[in-house]
């Protein structure tokens, strides 16, 4: 469409700033506040852990980094992918002005005022016609804080929409359901210096080497020789480093924590007066696990009897126990109810509260945190709670909002919006910072349900992803380094990001698009007090005033910069003590009597199991600590490329090997319901027969996967299907 036609079709005020001008909006400019050469510390934009790294600048511009050695995450260490953190930035691909598709199918670069007022006439035309269900948005744990907020409180208070939801969904969301149910908040309880101060370090489902290095770094600083569990179905790196490995079968998670349940209170090893003090529901539990007895668990979970029995005896010597769980456990038909599971055995034993214990989920993206507090999708800004009117009414105050604005229902979650979408309902789609067509589960059904929307906007840096290249506009999105904002890290860390590259062409940062998007909708005067990062810095932490995850404390982005990040929460008034700081240390928990929960519930068959025609189950993880999700950024580096196997590979073991007259390197084809790949054999032990392992980084790996949930999380279980392997292609 020309532009004079969508200006005539347009029916709503247009603000009179419509003018881009690098003033207004931040177009290739470096803000000139760094000394010409000198350093910065800044937070790493890929994992959760939240390294600090060093960003050598010349004439003001990063040229080069290094990892902090004062920072309190990572103490001088870095993976590969901080390493090579500003590679990705100066890829040939990135998207440098918007671009649209035309009438003819053809994307094409296109201006910002074109590309606006498409967005806006384009979605109102479907929310007009449809109605407010009918627009929806998947947001992402990769941008700022604060512009997760502003993209929430735009899409609902602004453009009037009702769903939305994050990629957090995939990863995190099963830890938030169970903490909540369990604490009463989304409150990971640990610091980083618990894997150091732990005796028994118990991991499930988490491969911490190869997913999280740094965190497996603080690990070996451990000075009280660990004994390190690692509750994994394949031998991974953590497993080979582990003192104790129990291999147990896919899925199996459930029966065998409820089994180690059962044996500790059987052996009277728990702590009956923290038990009684600060939790409820213990003896509905005792009586939920007693028939969890130890030969019927260790035959379901293809373990000896005598292996459950070291494993609780270690769980009973340790003064200092740790319970992490990372997407082993998250990526479940059940893992709400798993991740419960774990916490119980903190709350049964006391680990939790005291240096060296808890209940931990490490938290995947380097804003998954973020995301979940701030991000105004299925809990209202700052941890309020949609349904709730004191709690509508306190965030339409601060945000001087008429309350009526506000949804009084969550929104859908990503699998019920895909739903949405498959079914008509929703027709119009803005994807920002994530890749949906090839992370999704079940990725062929998936990018057919993309395929039917009207509209399709897609926010990144790259016009290259899989979902880009769907889209019907593309809006170009600054990078990390490019804009400034914060992350908060798996340990509650809140962190600083800072702006020391320009961002190329006419890309904008994520804040600044949502920015232009307010005007054109004709709702900017509602996000006057919305004028940068830091300004929104500040409305969140009055919107967390008197939450658990209260931050008023904090004195502005300089703060965040001179201590390395601070964790929440820090209320006005309290001393930000020295050192890290952990929740619970008093045994109060956010339910209104102070308790803790003990939630449980009976396991649930895995949803796919394997069978005559599709006799393997598939396990898929993390590759390398070189690549990140769908490798749109560690792609572009050819120093992280060079440090993971070219091509697909898939872990089958020998047995199934020899059977099958697969040799390693050997091209192999693997086949679901859904669809079937082609991947290079390698023959290893470390995946038990039965079972075949893919990385999750490649685009074809969700061509198998099973669409199955979690019912309390709504999170994919991506950990589990059947297959079928045979050589050649
Ligand atoms: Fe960045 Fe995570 Fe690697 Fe640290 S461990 S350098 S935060 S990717």
């Amino acid at each position: 469409m020309k532009r004079n036609t969508l200006l005539r079709q347009w029916t709503g005020p247009l603000t009179a700033d419509l003018t881009l001008h690098p003033g207004n909006f931040g177009l290739g400019k470096v803000p000139a506040r760094f000394q010409p050469d000198a350093t910065t510390t800044m937070v790493c934009g890929f994992c959760s852990t939240g390294c600090g790294l060093n960003i050598h600048l010349q004439d003001g511009r990063a040229v080069n980094l290094t990892p902090a050695t004062d920072h309190p995450v990572n103490l001088g260490m870095a993976c590969p992918k901080g390493w090579e953190a500003l590679t990705p930035l100066a890829a040939a691909d990135r998207a440098t002005t918007p671009w649209l598709r035309s009438p003819g199918g053809e994307l094409a670069p296109t201006d910002w005022d074109t590309a606006m007022q498409t967005f806006t006439l384009r979605f109102r035309a479907i929310l007009d016609q449809h109605g407010p269900d009918s627009v929806a948005w998947i947001g992402t744990g990769q941008i700022c804080t604060e512009e997760l907020a502003f993209l929430g409180a735009f899409a609902k208070f602004g453009m009037g929409l009702r769903h939305g939801d994050g990629n957090t969904r995939q990863c995190m969301a099963t830890s938030v359901a169970a903490y909540k149910e369990s604490f009463g908040f989304d409150a990971p309880p640990f610091t980083y210096r618990d894997f150091e101060e732990s005796d028994v370090i118990v991991l499930i489902g988490s491969n911490l080497c190869i997913a999280h290095p740094i965190m497996w770094q603080r690990v070996l600083r451990n000075r009280n020789r660990p004994e390190i569990i690692v509750v994994d179905p394949r031998k991974t790196e953590t497993a080979m480093a582990a003192t104790q490995h129990y291999a147990i079968r896919p899925k199996s998670d459930l029966t065998f924590l409820y089994g180690l349940a059962h044996l500790l209170i059987e052996r009277g090893w728990i702590d009956r007066t923290f038990i009684e003090a600060h939790t409820a529901g213990f003896e509905e539990f005792r009586r939920h696990v007693a028939p969890f007895g130890i030969t019927a668990v260790a035959r379901a979970c293809g373990l000896s009897p005598e292996e459950l029995e070291r494993c609780v005896e270690t769980i009973h010597r340790g003064h200092r126990v740790s319970f992490w769980w990372t997407m082993g456990v998250n990526q479940s038909h059940e893992g709400t109810r798993t991740a419960q599971a774990v916490i119980n055995l903190a709350l049964m034993t006391g680990n939790i509260g005291r240096p060296g214990t808890g209940a931990n989920s490490v938290t995947g993206q380097c804003n998954a945190m973020g995301s979940r507090l701030f991000s105004n999708t299925t809990n209202l800004l700052g941890g309020h709670d949609f349904r709730r009117a004191d709690h509508r009414a306190k965030v339409a105050g601060i945000l001087g909002l008429d309350p009526g604005r506000i949804p009084t229902e969550n929104s859908w979650a990503y699998d019920q919006i895909m739903d949405a979408i498959d079914a008509g309902k929703i027709k119009g789609l803005w994807v920002i910072g994530t890749n949906p067509a090839h992370s999704w589960i079940s990725q062929s059904a998936g990018r057919k349900i993309l395929g039917k929307l009207d509209f399709l906007v897609v926010q990144d840096m790259y016009p290259t992803t899989e979902t880009a290249r769907m889209a019907h506009l593309i809006l170009p999105a600054a990078a990390w380094g490019e804009k400034d904002g914060t992350f908060i890290n798996s340990e509650r860390r809140i962190g600083l990001i800072k702006k020391v590259l320009p961002a190329p062409g006419e890309a904008l940062s994520d804040f600044n698009i949502i920015k232009l998007a307010a005007h054109y909708w004709g709702c900017g005067s509602l996000f006057q007090k919305w004028t940068s990062p830091e300004a929104v810095f500040g409305i969140l932490q009055e919107l967390s005033r008197g939450m658990p995850c209260d931050i008023t404390g904090i004195a502005g982005y300089r703060m965040l910069d001179l201590e390395g990040g601070v964790q929440w929460p820090l209320p006005a008034g309290e001393k930000l003590e020295a050192g890290e700081r952990r929740l619970f240390a008093d045994g109060a928990f956010y339910h209104a009597d102070g308790r803790a929960r003990f939630v449980f519930d009976a396991p649930r068959a895995t949803p796919e199991p394997a069978d005559a025609t599709h006799p393997f189950l598939l396990l898929t993880g993390r590759g390398t600590s070189a690549q990140w999700h769908t490798g749109t950024r560690t792609g572009k580096s050819a120093v992280l490329r060079r440090l993971h196997p070219a091509g697909l590979h898939a872990e089958i073991n020998p047995e199934d090997a020899d059977r099958l007259g697969i040799k390693s390197g050997q091209t192999i084809t693997i086949t679901s319901r859904r669809g079937e790949l082609q991947a290079r054999a390698f023959v290893t032990a470390n995946v038990t027969p039965g079972q075949l392992f893919l990385p999750m980084h490649d685009e074809a790996t969700n061509r198998l996967t099973f669409p199955a949930f979690d019912p309390q999380s709504r999170q994919p279980a991506y950990k589990a299907c059947a297959v079928s392997v045979r050589p050649g292609k």
